[in-house]
């Protein structure tokens, strides 16, 4: 059997006001493979994504990243096991600094993991020419760039450190059809070429069933199903799963 190399086990989060986020909720990223998560609005899915990152601690239950609590990890440990998982978020010109050039801010991420000055701008350049990226827009700012185009600067920042998981929390929700579309095939040609693993989080089944293997299905906090994307696709159980395909 497959170790996982992200879990969650019974994991229940309440913040402070008495949202109970996440009830008892399970849920694992294997090496090399794509989870997703569904829901609608407000059911738990960037909380989830935050307890994964290791960002906030869960009330009871467990998260373990490559057997490690993330919330807990402090020094030289933190630092490499921050490398090895990474965050795209929802809308990524909020995570830019508005001052900083796009290639810069790549830059800084290889700087962080220790990258000699001098073969930074090469491989900024050939991160920029992964992610689909004319390298020349590594002079732009962020304001002078599209949704997409900041949004592949995000996922290039996020592969700058070698990551084996990326958590991408509704990476396409900001953009229109044809820029979601080129953005998923980008997303899965970068997991060919390696053992990139990703929790892929949507509020809509249609576009997680393109990347995922597993997909969970949250409501009000709670894993109401969980199993082979096709199989949610082309035979969902539980009514609510139903109901979010009616939606599409
Ligand atoms: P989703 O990403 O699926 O929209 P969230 O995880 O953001 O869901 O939110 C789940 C629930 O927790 C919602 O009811 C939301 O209002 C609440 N919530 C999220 N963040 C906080 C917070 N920092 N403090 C209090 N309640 C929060
Ligand atoms: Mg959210």
């Amino acid at each position: 059997m497959t170790v996982p190399l992200l879990s969650l086990e019974q994991v229940t989060k309440i913040y402070p006001g008495g949202v109970t986020a996440l009830d008892r909720v399970s849920l694992r990223v294997d090496p090399g493979r794509t989870t997703g998560l569904v829901g609608e609005s407000g059911s738990g899915k960037s909380t989830l994504a935050r307890l994964a990152l290791g960002l906030i601690a869960p009330d009871s239950g467990t998260v373990r990243f490559d057997g490690q609590d993330p919330h807990r990890l402090r020094g030289r440990a933190a630092r490499g096991t921050r490398a090895r998982l990474q965050f795209v978020p929802q809308h990524p010109r909020g995570s830019l600094n508005p001052a900083l050039r796009a290639g810069a801010a790549v830059s800084l991420a290889l700087a962080a993991q220790g990258v000699p000055r001098r073969e930074r701008a090469e491989r900024t350049a050939a991160l920029f020419g992964q992610v689909g990226l004319d390298p020349g827009l590594a002079r732009r700012y962020p304001r002078e760039l599209s949704g997409g185009q900041v949004q592949r600067v995000a996922i290039a920042r996020a592969l700058a450190t070698e990551p084996d998981l990326v958590v991408c929390d509704e990476p396409t929700s900001a953009l229109d059809r044809s820029a979601q579309a080129r953005m998923l095939d980008l997303l899965t040609e970068l997991q060919q070429d390696s053992d990139l693993a990703y929790l892929f989080i949507s509020h809509d089944l249609a576009v997680v069933r393109h990347l995922a293997d597993q997909v969970s299905v949250l409501r009000h906090g709670r894993v109401v199903e969980h199993g082979p994307a096709a199989r949610l696709w082309d035979e969902p159980a539980h009514p609510y799963t139903r109901a979010l395909l009616g939606g599409v």
